[in-house]
């Protein structure tokens, strides 16, 4: 059995840095996450795509940042367990949670913090009836390494930031790119629509709007994919990769039937210290609601910070918390949890 003080469900960037601020109030932190990696969003889906909006970096690879999270967090030496889904909840003390994974790894702590983001990841998949079939031949529904499509030709569809984006990025890397998209207006950011038009009216990317993909053909591998138009007409395109980004479902899986407030998808929070109105259960970044909420990495941020200062006033209400900047203070690492780490996988 894993015990800590506050055991975070969701390793993605809020969950990372709520280690270090955590761990500036001593707490020792446990994350579970169903991904074998930690990173969460920026890992899974844009590790090689610049971000722009970090203080204090002007750009930043989503990658890096998740790099230098963990680096960052070293120092409090978190367990991990990874590879496992949250699955079950119970109360088995007064100021105690079990929190058991897909595998059965039983973990104990007073506090619970749950950073699920969009919950567990399930790409949304256009309706082609063979499209499984081509799943790692030749069809992918993340970019996770850019190279592998270097002088690949490549079939992206979408019409939001991602497909967007990855037409951009992949111009210069692939023999030959096409975007496909059902509108013939895009849902992206204004800058990189603008930029999509220069490479399809430079030729650079061949641009094909009102119309969709609804056919994949090929033996061992993908070799072309059919395109419906507006109009009716269909078309072939040959193409060695098939991209379709239309983004992920939003499922919360296991974590909606814990028995917290719901809506739209993502966990009711009180802003003062992002619980969720159960004791001990917070809910930061992306899988929380509230009036103004923004999806943003530095809005996690910020709720992890303030939702540990009241874990741990929960955890222990006789003692004064004393807030004291790093620059004062510094980094105090805390021991290693010999018990988390040799138990976690
Ligand atoms: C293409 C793209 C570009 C973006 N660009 C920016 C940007 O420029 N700036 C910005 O601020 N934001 C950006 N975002 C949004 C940003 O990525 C999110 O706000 C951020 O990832 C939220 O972090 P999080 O830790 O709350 O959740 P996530 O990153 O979603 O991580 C949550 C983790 O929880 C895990 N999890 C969920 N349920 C369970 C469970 N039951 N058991 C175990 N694990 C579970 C998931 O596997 C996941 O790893 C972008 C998003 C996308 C898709």
């Amino acid at each position: 059995m894993i015990q800590t003080d506050i055991l975070i469900i969701g390793a993605g960037p809020v969950g990372l840095f709520t280690v270090f601020e955590a761990g500036l109030l001593k707490l020792r932190c446990h994350l579970i996450d169903s991904l074998g990696q930690p990173g969460g969003q920026l890992t899974e889906i844009y590790p090689k795509k610049p971000i722009y909006d970090i203080p204090g970096y002007p750009s930043v690879l989503a990658g890096e940042l998740v790099d230098n999270l963990m680096e960052q967090i070293a120092p409090f030496n978190p367990g991990f367990t990874l590879g496992e889904r949250a699955e079950h909840i119970e109360k088995v003390g007064e100021k105690m949670y079990q929190v058991t994974t897909s595998k059965g790894t039983v973990h104990r702590a007073p506090v619970i913090m749950i950073a699920g983001g969009l919950g567990c990841f399930e790409p949304r998949k256009p309706p082609i009836p063979n499209i499984t079939d081509f799943e790692d031949k030749g069809v992918a529904y993340v970019i996770r390494d850019p190279e592998v499509y270097r002088n690949r030709r490549v079939l992206l569809a979408g019409g939001g930031d991602s497909a967007l984006d990855w037409t951009i990025f992949l111009a210069d890397v692939a023999s030959e790119v096409t975007l496909v998209h059902r509108r013939d207006s895009f849902r992206g950011a204004l800058d990189s629509v603008e930029k999509v038009m220069e490479l399809a009216q430079s030729g650079r990317i061949n641009l094909i709007t009102n119309a969709q993909a609804v056919g994949l053909a090929g033996a061992d591998h993908l070799q072309s994919v059919a395109i419906k138009h507006k109009s009716g007409e269909e078309e072939s395109v040959s193409v060695d990769e098939f991209i379709p980004l239309f983004g992920l479902a939003p499922k919360l899986g296991p974590i909606a039937d814990w028995g917290l407030q719901i809506e739209k998808n993502a966990i009711k929070v009180d802003t003062r210290d992002y619980g969720t109105g159960v004791p001990g259960i917070y809910a930061i970044g992306d899988i929380n609601t509230y009036a103004g909420k923004l999806k943003l990495i530095l809005c996690g941020f910020h709720e992890g910070t303030i939702a540990v200062q009241s874990a741990f006033s929960y955890i222990y209400p006789d003692k004064k918390l004393s807030f004291k900047y790093t620059t004062v203070n510094g980094v105090q690492g805390l021991p290693k949890d010999e018990e988390a780490a040799a138990t976690a996988s």
